[in-house]
């Protein structure tokens, strides 16, 4: 992290383009706590990189006065994970919906996890395409009515963070856009933490799927006896659906992948060189 003495204020954080989000879009609770996160941490701004997949919360990027990366559907945690091998020093984010990262990205996450990539990963979790107007997506829950499922979903939702405990993510929480406090002092904590931290965040989509009242129903804090090292307590706290647990439910600090890819470069010492092995498949 390169933090400055001076640090910015959160105005001076946002960016000239204005948010075209619909009025009362959990996206924006979640941006105001990113900047917020952002100022308390007193990061740099040049060197903060934030990449994004495709949806309402793709847009996330051209918000924030840092560098960013608005990237194609599904592929944002290929493309975080290389920002931060080409330059560790940077805090990388990468943000995106439910629908980029639980199916088309899908594939991505399970290695985004096992690799420990040291990025930061927040899921504006919605359960719903809400750019295309309101399809089911990967946790849309059975029995969702809309003019693509006029006589209910049927498939089951997954549970994205039991899901991501299950990957072997080093650091997994989950917040609620409503909250902005809480849920800036879970994205410090995720900026914080030496490896992937995985933070899916409920983000209702007023527009196409308001779950607002029922999320305000049946989220509570996460227990203050449940032991953060312990994941298979953690998997069961993620698997309870009837209350949706809101903080950290697990954290271990475990070698970066940036860490393990130095390592093997030490290995293969200054005698290699990339030039020299490509010429064997040249003809
Ligand atoms: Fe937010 Fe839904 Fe509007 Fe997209 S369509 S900006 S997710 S409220
Ligand atoms: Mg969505």
């Amino acid at each position: 992290m390169i933090t400055q003495s001076e640090p910015l204020k959160v105005k001076d954080l946002k960016s000239d383009v204005k948010p075209i989000w619909c009025p009362g879009c959990g996206d924006f609770g979640v941006l105001n706590a990113m900047l917020k996160a952002l100022t308390d941490l007193k990061l740099d701004p040049a060197y903060v990189a934030i990449a994004s997949g495709i949806g309402c919360s793709g847009r996330f990027p051209a918000f924030v006065n840092a560098y960013g990366f608005h990237g194609v559907h599904g592929r944002v945690l290929p493309l975080a994970t290389g920002i931060k091998v080409a330059n560790p020093e940077l805090t990388v984010f990468a943000v995106g919906g439910d629908g980029d990262a639980f199916s088309i990205g899908a594939g991505h996450l399970p290695h985004a996890a096992r690799r420990n990539v040291d990025i930061t990963y927040i899921v504006m979790d919605n359960e719903i395409y809400g750019l295309t107007k309101g399809q089911p997506s990967p946790t849309s829950p059975v029995g969702m009515e809309k003019k693509a499922s006029p006589y209910g979903t049927y498939d089951i939702p997954l549970n994205p963070t039991a899901m991501v405990l299950s990957y072997g993510a080093t650091f997994v929480a989950r917040g609620f856009s409503s909250q902005p406090r809480e849920l800036t002092e879970l994205i410090k904590r995720g900026v914080q933490h030496p490896g992937f931290a995985f933070l899916q965040v409920i983000s209702p989509c007023v527009t196409f799927y308001d779950t607002y009242a029922r999320f305000k129903d049946i989220a509570a804090p996460i227990p203050e006896d449940h032991d953060s090292s312990d994941r298979a307590a953690a998997i069961k706290l993620a698997m309870t659906t009837d209350v949706q647990y809101l903080g950290v439910f697990y954290q271990e600090e475990q070698m970066s992948h940036h860490a393990r890819v130095d390592q093997v470069r030490d290995k293969a010492g200054s005698d290699f060189s990339l030039e020299d092995l490509l010429k064997r498949f040249v003809r």
